[in-house]
């Protein structure tokens, strides 16, 4: 493993990122990806996937360092999934090589009534990340095309005009969504979104283990069951979500999250095959301010002590 050359390394992300990419998503459906997939990997390639992890945290963290040198792209990568998918887990590994000051996370939880009074972009525009940084949204704007579509009774929480409210209300927060992802774009703000894709029986595993171990417990929520017995409309919210909403410029990024190990495989290859393509390099120093360097190293040198 530890003889793959970088050029390889990155070609091999491209092969576990392309996979799970939804860049249009006339065609898509849910019930195409299956959960437990894990490409050609099985259950005793896994020492090795998280050699290749390690690396790719590695060189994840070579590309951060550049993004944050030139001051130029900025990278937002949103993670939605039903609870337990192992959003948080994710985040954790994935982005475990990487300079905290070049990283910022956000956590979006049920609105307050702060939040209420804006429309619901609003929160999210607050967190996006600078030029430089990479921003992590653990769930974003998109909850206001699931949780709330789900449970319609929130959107009068959300206090628009009552007559903007129509039948086409998800159709039209797709478009604007695309839009606001293409703006973001075109201000060198690149968009990737993850959805974790677990099953409902591998849900029910993991909220049993974490009733079952006390080091677990603080995990779980008695309001994660309530939102399970949703699952076939959180699964047709996601679709028409994904379908309406994947783009070249932001893409969704469809993957299996029953094999934890290989969920954060796929991840990193997607950050690393998105960070790539961006030919980041340091940047150079002019004419001028190589004199200075120079003149700078001559004193250092010259001083006594
Ligand atoms: P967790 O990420 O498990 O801490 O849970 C956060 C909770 O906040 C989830 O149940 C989400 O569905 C909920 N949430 C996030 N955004 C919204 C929103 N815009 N409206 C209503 N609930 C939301
Ligand atoms: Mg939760």
């Amino acid at each position: 493993m530890q003889s793959i050359s970088r050029k390889d390394l990155i070609r091999r992300a491209c092969s576990f990122a392309e996979p799970f990419r939804i860049s249009s998503g006339e065609s898509f459906r849910l019930e195409d990806v299956d959960p437990e997939d894990t490409l050609h990997l099985e259950a005793e390639d896994k020492p090795l996937a998280k050699e290749a992890l390690t690396m790719g945290i590695e060189l994840l963290a070579e590309y951060q360092d550049k993004l944050y040198a030139q001051d130029s792209w900025g990278l937002l990568l949103i993670f939605q999934a039903m609870d337990a998918a192992g959003k948080d887990g994710t985040i954790k590994h994935v982005m475990s090589g990487v300079n905290p000051q070049g990283c910022q996370v956000s956590s979006f939880k049920a609105p307050t009534s702060v939040d209420l009074d804006h429309d619901y972009l609003w929160r999210c525009m607050q967190c996006l990340p600078e030029r430089g940084r990479i921003g992590i949204f653990n769930r974003s704007y998109y909850e206001d095309t699931l949780v709330v579509r789900v449970h319609p009774e929130l959107l009068e929480h959300q206090k628009i005009p009552p007559e903007l409210v129509g039948k086409d209300i998800w159709k039209e927060r797709f478009k604007d969504i695309r839009h606001f992802e293409s703006y973001l774009s075109r201000n060198g703000i690149i968009v990737r979104k993850f959805f974790l894709h677990v099953s409902k029986k591998e849900q029910k595993r993991r909220f049993l283990e974490r009733l079952n171990n006390p080091e677990k417990n603080w995990k779980f929520s008695a309001a994660d069951i309530r939102e399970r017995a949703f699952w076939e409309d959180y699964m047709a919210a996601y679709e028409d979500m994904i379908r309406h909403t994947a783009s070249d410029e932001a893409p969704w990024y469809v993957v299996p999250a029953n094999n934890k190990w290989f969920t954060r495989v796929a991840v990193a290859a997607a950050i690393i095959e998105t960070l790539d393509s961006l030919n980041l390099r340091y940047p150079k120093v002019g004419e001028e301010a190589r004199r200075e360097l120079e003149s700078a190293r001559q004193a250092l040198e010259a001083e006594k002590a």
